[in-house]
């Protein structure tokens, strides 16, 4: 399906200065800072309406020093950001790569309110695992289908035409090393070729491919994929065929929160905020605090696969800012009880043994005891009756890994190389998680979608002139 091929003796039935794969938060973003930049811009699609990952997502974008965070009073700094983002994963990623990302991200947030109207705001009442600042920058409805629907409207109002329906299969190679133009098909089977003076791949990672998972993330294969199915690993593929270096295959992101049978995610407020995790016997496993990303390989390794977040009304009342909680409760995921014992009752789990925890977990707010796990539960009030839970797993959000890019979100070929006019960014590029799970900050996978996706369109559009 995915193919490279010589361009001699192809003919395109059209042309753009700038054409981006795909219409997701990376390539929308592109799109507006290559027409920003004088661009002719064209995006395909292989859906009928633009959604992504993006529109799965909650839609929070990490940023530092914005004023959206001065508003909320806020201190914080892209420096402070980019040491959380490296701590979190192990110092795998290139700092100069994550000092770049995180001091054009504040600024990219602010172009997208002020140019095109997107109305950001901070997530000010928890924090997000490894983040020592409140930076998660969020819509009202705190859902990524409000920020891929913005960003759609916004691409729409600058009048750039979004192909939808148009699957990109080849990308087509002059003997200078230039891309010239891709193909695609349509949903009739049909196909169209377009030409380019520079492409933008904003097609995602592989999480929707089960062997590539199978093969970069083994311990990931059977897991349940939340991601968006378009996200096949295209951009890896053509890349492999063009000689582009691959770099941390097995990073990803995973989260280890996603109600069971509902199928929907269950905001990591319910930990962070003071609640944890049990599995089928009622008893503790981790340190829930690490990260959600961690958490869906160590959720699957507990019998059956599945755990049980155990949290109260306040927490309740945080995680309702999010539409998916919301959605959680309205479809009874969501199990309420006044005391501990009625909580066993309705869940199944055993009594005497969630009780046992949860006087455990009250005795390590309280300071009384070191958690055996490492968590740190100081900061946290004890949890109130009336009592929530509700049955979760573990699952495979994104990719992290994928095409090496320079600073100009330039794709790099195995010896360093630039591709003079091959961009990569979002899930298409590497991230900066590195290649473990547990490398996974929240918010890094929009951060590369938007910061990157706004370089990336900003320089091809140089490079098309
Ligand atoms: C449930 C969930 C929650 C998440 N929450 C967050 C969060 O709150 N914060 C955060 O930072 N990250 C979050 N993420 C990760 C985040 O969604 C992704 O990192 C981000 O959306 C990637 O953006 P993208 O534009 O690269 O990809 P996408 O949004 O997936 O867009 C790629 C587009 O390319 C199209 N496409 C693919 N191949 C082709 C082709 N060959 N031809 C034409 N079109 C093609 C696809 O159809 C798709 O529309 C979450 C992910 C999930 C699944």
């Amino acid at each position: 399906m995915n193919a490279v091929r010589p361009v001699d003796g192809i003919a395109f039935e059209a042309e753009a200065d700038v054409l981006i794969i795909g219409a997701g938060a990376a390539g929308l973003v592109a799109a507006l800072a290559a027409k920003e930049a004088g661009a002719e811009v064209v995006i395909v699609e292989r859906d009928a309406v633009p959604s992504g990952s993006t529109a799965l997502s909650a839609g929070l974008i990490p940023a530092a020093g914005t004023r959206f965070q001065r508003q909320a009073g806020i201190e914080d700094s892209p420096a402070l950001f980019a040491q959380d983002i490296l701590e979190k994963a192990h110092h795998e990623p290139d700092p100069a790569m994550v000092e770049h990302l995180v001091e054009r991200i504040g600024p990219v947030l602010e172009w997208l309110a002020d140019r095109h109207g997107l109305p950001f705001d901070v997530i000010t009442n928890f924090s997000y695992p490894g983040h020592s600042a409140r930076r998660m920058h969020g819509l009202p409805k705190r859902t990524g289908s409000e920020l891929v629907d913005r960003l759609r409207e916004a691409v729409e109002a600058q009048e750039i035409p979004i192909l939808t329906g148009f699957r990109a299969t080849t990308l087509f190679r002059a003997v200078d090393g230039l891309i010239a133009g891709i193909a695609g098909t349509r949903p009739d089977g049909g196909e169209e070729r377009i030409g380019c003076k520079a492409l933008v791949l904003a097609c995602n990672g592989y999480g929707g491919n089960r062997a590539l998972v199978a093969r970069h993330i083994p311990r990931m294969a059977d897991a349940l994929w939340f991601g968006h199915s378009g996200n096949e690993g295209d951009a890896v593929l053509w890349g492999e065929q063009l000689g582009a270096e691959l770099v941390d295959m097995s990073g990803h992101q995973g989260h280890g929160s996603v109600a069971q049978p509902h199928g929907i995610l269950i905001s990591w407020a319910t930990i962070m905020e003071g609640g944890f995790q049990v599995n089928a016997l009622g008893e503790r496993f981790s340190d829930e605090s690490q990260g959600y990303s961690e958490q869906a390989a160590t959720v699957l390794r507990q019998p059956e696969g599945k755990a049980w977040t155990i949290f109260d009304a306040r927490i309740a009342g945080i995680a309702r800012q999010f539409e998916d909680f919301q959605n959680a409760e309205a479809q009874g995921a969501i199990v309420s009880a006044d005391s501990i014992e009625g909580l066993a009752a309705k869940t199944g789990l055993p009594e005497a043994a969630l009780a046992a925890t949860a006087i455990e977990v009250a005795a390590l707010k309280r300071g009384e005891r070191q958690d055996r796990f490492g968590r740190d539960f100081s900061n946290v009030p004890p949890l109130a009756a009336p009592f929530h839970a509700v049955r979760v797993t573990g699952a495979l959000f994104h990719t992290q890994g994928g095409l090496r890019v320079d600073d100009a979100a330039r794709v790099l070929d195995k010896n360093g190389w630039a591709f003079p006019n091959l961009h990569a960014c979002g899930g298409a590029a590497v991230g900066v998680s590195g290649a473990q799970a547990s490398g996974y900050l929240s918010g890094n996978g929009l951060l590369t979608a938007v910061a990157l996706g706004e370089i990336a369109g900003r320089v091809a559009a140089m490079a098309s002139a």
